[in-house]
C-alpha cells in the first residue's frame, strides 16, 4: 500500500494565521457590510501617505527605468538612504551594502531569523511580543523562549529575568523598543543594561526598530517637551554591532503600510546571507516603493512629525478614557500607538448575558455586543490582556471607547 503522505507539511500546517491580521480583515469585512464597527485591531495609522511621497512615486511610475529589476537587496539610492538614516536614528555607522530593501519589516523579520537560527537554537523573547515573532522564530528551526513582564512592571523585562532564561543554546536576543503590544520604551540605562548583558554573553541582538520615530514625552500627558527617545541597543553598546540585526522600515513613521518597504541592516556576513536568501524568496521590492521609500528618508519631516503629534493626542485621550473603565489597567504607554490593559478585572463577570473568561471571549463579546474591535492578550502571549491601537480618527476613538464605557458601566 502506498505510504500516506501528508497534504500540507507538518512545519507550515502548524502555523497559526496572524491574529491582527485576522482579526482587522473581521472588521473590515463587517464594515463592508454596513456594520458600524470601530476598529482599534490593526497597527496602521489612518491618515494617507504624505503627498511628496505619493508625488515620487507617481513620477517614478511612468519612468520605464523603474520597470525592470533592481538589485534584489534595493536599489542602491535607497540603501544608501537607509544608512544615513540608521546613523541618525541609530547611532550606527554603516555602508549601504550592510542594507537589505525588504517587502515590510515582517519579511526583515524572517529572514534575521532564518539567516541566524539552526535548528534547536534558542531566542529569547521579552513578552507580550509581536504575535509574528514566535511564528518566523519557528519556521526558521528555533525555539522561542518567552520572558514575561506584566503591566505591574511597565511590560519591561530586567537583566536578571532575562539570565535566568539562558542557557547554552541560548543564541539570539529579541529587542523592541517601542513595544509592540505595549508601547512600552526602554530608557537608554535600562536599554544599555540589557545590551552589555547581551554582549558579556557572545548572544546576537535582532532589534526590532520600526516604531523608533513614534516616542513621546513620558513626564507630559501630551508632547510639548522634547519627547524620550528610544536609543538603539548598538547606540547604547556599539561593541555589539558586529552582531545585531535592526529591522526598520516606512510603514509606521510615514503613514505607508500598503507600500510594503522595510529592511534590515547588520554585519556584512549576516546581510549578504540574507540578500541570498531573499535572492530566491522575493527579488527585489516594488522599484515604485523603493522610489517612494528615497522620498520618505530624504525629504521633509514636517508630515511625519505632525503624525506623531495627533498620535500623541489621542494615546492620552484613549489612556485617560480607558482607565475610567472599572477593572481595566491601562498603563501610559511612551511609544508606538498601542495602549494594552490589564482586564483581567472584567473576566469571570456577566456583561450583557455573557461571562467570559479570558480575554478572548472578551475581545469576541466587544465585538459582537458594541461592534469594538481589539487584539486579545493571547494573540500575544498570557491571557488577560487587550491591545487597542489608537492609529484611527479621534472621532472615532473617542466613540469606540465610550462603547465600551457604557457596557462595562
Ligand atoms: N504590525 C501591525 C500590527 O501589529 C500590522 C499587522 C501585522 O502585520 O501584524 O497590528
Amino acid at each position: 500500500m502506498a505510504h500516506e503522505l501528508k497534504r500540507i507539511s507538518t512545519r507550515i500546517g502548524s502555523i497559526a494565521e496572524s491574529a491582527t491580521l485576522k482579526v482587522d480583515g473581521k472588521a473590515k469585512a463587517l464594515q463592508a457590510a454596513g456594520r458600524p464597527v470601530i476598529s482599534f485591531a490593526a497597527g496602521e495609522p489612518d491618515f494617507p501617505t504624505p503627498p511628496h511621497i505619493v508625488e515620487a512615486a507617481l513620477l517614478a511610475v511612468s519612468d520605464p527605468k523603474n520597470h525592470r529589476y533592481t538589485p534584489a537587496a534595493g536599489l542602491p539610492d535607497l540603501r544608501e538612504a537607509i544608512a544615513a538614516k540608521t546613523l541618525r536614528d541609530s547611532g550606527l555607522v554603516i555602508s549601504p551594502s550592510q542594507v537589505v530593501v525588504t517587502n515590510g519589516g515582517k519579511q526583515a523579520v524572517y529572514q534575521a531569523f532564518a539567516t541566524l537560527l539552526d535548528p534547536g537554537d534558542e531566542v529569547i523573547v521579552p513578552t507580550p511580543y509581536w504575535t509574528t515573532y514566535p511564528e518566523s522564530i519557528r519556521l526558521a528551526g528555533g525555539v522561542p523562549v518567552d520572558v514575561f513582564a506584566g503591566a505591574d512592571q511597565g511590560y519591561l523585562v530586567t537583566v536578571e529575568q532575562l539570565e535566568a532564561a539562558r542557557t547554552p543554546r541560548t543564541k539570539v536576543l529579541l529587542f523592541v523598543s517601542p513595544s509592540n503590544p505595549t508601547g512600552a520604551v526602554y530608557s537608554p540605562e535600562q536599554t544599555k543594561a540589557i545590551g552589555e548583558w547581551a554582549e558579556e554573553h557572545g548572544l546576537w541582538i535582532i532589534s526590532d526598530e520600526i516604531y523608533q520615530n513614534l516616542t513621546y514625552d513620558p513626564s507630559t500627558s501630551s508632547g510639548q517637551a522634547a519627547e524620550q527617545r528610544a536609543v538603539s541597543i548598538v547606540e547604547a553598546v556599539p561593541a555589539l554591532a558586529d552582531r545585531t540585526i535592526l529591522v526598520n522600515g516606512v510603514a509606521k513613521t510615514y503613514a505607508m503600510t500598503g507600500w510594503r518597504l522595510g529592511w534590515m541592516v547588520g554585519p556584512q556576513d549576516a546581510i549578504k546571507a540574507a540578500a541570498n536568501l531573499q535572492s530566491h524568496l522575493t527579488s527585489n521590492v516594488s522599484n515604485i516603493s523603493q522610489r517612494a521609500g528615497i522620498a520618505a528618508l530624504t525629504g521633509p519631516q514636517d508630515a511625519a512629525l505632525a503624525m506623531r503629534d495627533a498620535f500623541d493626542r489621542r494615546r492620552t485621550v484613549i489612556v485617560a478614557e480607558l482607565n475610567k473603565i472599572p477593572g481595566m489597567v491601562t498603563p501610559t504607554p511612551q511609544g508606538a500607538f498601542y495602549v494594552y490593559p490589564d482586564v483581567t478585572g472584567l473576566l469571570g463577570r456577566p456583561w450583557g448575558g455573557v461571562t467570559p473568561t479570558t480575554s478572548l471571549e472578551l475581545a469576541d463579546l466587544i465585538l459582537d455586543q458594541v461592534e469594538v474591535a481589539a487584539v486579545p492578550g493571547e494573540a500575544f502571549g498570557p491571557s488577560g490582556y487587550l491591545r487597542f491601537s489608537y492609529a484611527l480618527g479621534d472621532d472615532a476613538l473617542l466613540e469606540g471607547v465610550q462603547r465600551l464605557q457604557r457596557l462595562f458601566a
